[in-house]
């Protein structure tokens, strides 16, 4: 298992992906990237990464996007339901509030959310959180929540470290990005995800966004897809998790693989 990375955030369905399905994945893959879970943000996206993952042997997620969640109508429910009856759809999400931008206004963007609750809840699935400048409100609202949820991951986290501390006391686990590769956006995370404990570890890209290149890294980028993340770089965020853990890079691929096979489960 030794060095066989998982990328959790991979939005295969995005655009931008679109014809060069399996070309990304085969990068993924040359690169250690073993399993990716491809995350959908909207009822079409959630189809088609369920289609995707299908075909491709990996696993994947059904849900709104805060972004989208002004697209979330009285049939949204039940027709999200019907997508994570499947097999391969391991967690509910991805899902939350994100006050940064309200594409969604923070009332509906709150009305969503806890239909994606009640939905993991009644699927017996994980919650795949998106939590961006709301997290005194998502925190009060897992804490009411969290014992009836099965797992929750919090992922892309880049808030502070009151705010980490906050969420790993309910028991949460915590997803990193690229954010942490990035010296204008996300230093300040170097200097805490040391306290995340082990076993609540997961690493991701969410590509196409945040490539951990775009800080000045080496770049190789391919021609056409310039400055476009991809699953292939989680291996850049891998190595700067365990710099800045003091773990080696091993160590992390092992305790991240783990904790995806224990938060999605081998089978439902
Ligand atoms: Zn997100």
């Amino acid at each position: 298992m030794s060095n066989k990375l998982v990328d959790i955030c991979v939005n295969l369905s995005d655009n931008v992906f679109s014809g060069k399905e399996e070309i990304i994945i085969d990068g993924a893959i040359k690169n250690g990237v073993d399993k990716m879970v491809l995350v959908g943000n909207d009822l079409e996206s959630s189809k088609k990464v369920a289609q995707l993952a299908e075909q491709f042997n990996l696993i994947s997620t059904a849900g709104y996007h805060p972004h989208n969640a002004k697209d979330w109508h009285a049939k949204s429910y039940n027709e999200l339901l019907e997508i994570i009856k499947l097999n391969q759809v391991k967690a509910v999400g991805e899902c939350g509030l994100d006050f940064n931008r309200n594409f969604s206004t923070p009332e509906i963007q709150n009305t969503v959310f806890l239909n994606h609750i009640k939905l993991a809840k009644e699927a017996k699935l994980p919650l795949f959180v998106h939590e961006r400048d709301a997290f005194h409100q998502m925190h009060g609202i897992l804490k009411e929540n969290i014992n009836d949820c099965e797992n929750i991951v919090v992922h892309c986290f880049t808030g502070t470290k009151n705010s980490l501390i906050d969420y790993l006391d309910l028991g949460v686990h915590i997803g990193l990005t690229g954010w942490i590769c990035d010296d204008r956006r996300g230093k300040h995370l170097r200097d805490f995800i040391d306290i995340i404990p082990d076993d609540k570890l997961l690493i991701e890209t969410d590509s196409p966004y945040l490539s951990p290149y775009i800080s000045s890294k080496k770049a190789e980028i391919t021609s056409g897809m310039k400055h476009l993340n991809k699953p292939e770089y989680l291996v850049e965020v891998a190595k700067d998790v365990a710099k800045y853990r003091n773990q080696s890079y091993d160590y992390v691929c092992e305790i991240t693989y783990q904790n995806y096979v224990n938060f999605f489960g081998e089978d439902k």
